[in-house]
């Protein structure tokens, strides 16, 4: 990997800790959501599946603009309309979910299927952040997708190396 590359990465893993998120939180949910696929699995396993989803150029992108906008939607730093938008998480407005199919696409449907379901489910740190960005003064509007995407592509990535499609 470059080294700009490496160093983009550090500061996306930097960005989601100091917004609340330690990657074994990720990991928690990738292996919840492969356990029952993959009988040996384990939380290096799952860790290092999150590790190469952080690698791509796409993900990291993604990480850094809607972090960005949650960042300054607490700040309150945003013209309206966005402000309002994105800090009351409206419903409607939707480019959350948009953002980061940049980062489920990057192992195909099945990215997505995995989405689907922690997006609704919100197991552990998701549903935290959920909550969480219901308080005032924080905004987790692109947070919790951001984190369900990673966990949704880091499983997508494990189920493709278990039928020996590597990646
Ligand atoms: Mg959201």
């Amino acid at each position: 990997m470059v080294e700009k590359q490496k160093r983009m990465k550090e500061i996306c893993i930097n960005l989601l800790e100091s917004r609340g998120v330690t990657l074994d939180r990720i990991v928690e949910i990738v292996y919840d959501l492969q356990k029952k696929y993959i009988p040996n699995i384990t939380n290096e396993l799952c860790l290092n599946a999150v590790s190469r989803v952080l690698d791509k150029r796409e993900v990291q992108n993604a990480i850094v603009t809607g972090l960005e906008l949650d960042m300054l939607a607490e700040k309150k730093m945003l013209s309206e309309p966005l402000q309002t938008l994105v800090s009351e998480d409206n419903p409607l407005y939707g480019i959350d979910e948009i953002l980061v199919l940049s980062i489920t696409n990057v192992y195909g449907s099945i990215g997505l299927t995995n989405f689907g379901y922690v997006d609704k489910v919100k197991p552990g740190i998701i549903g935290e952040l959920d909550a969480l960005g219901k308080q005032p003064d924080k905004c987790h509007t692109f947070m919790d997708d951001i984190i369900g995407a990673i966990a949704a592509a880091a499983a997508s990535s494990i189920a493709h190396n278990a039928v020996g499609d590597k990646d």
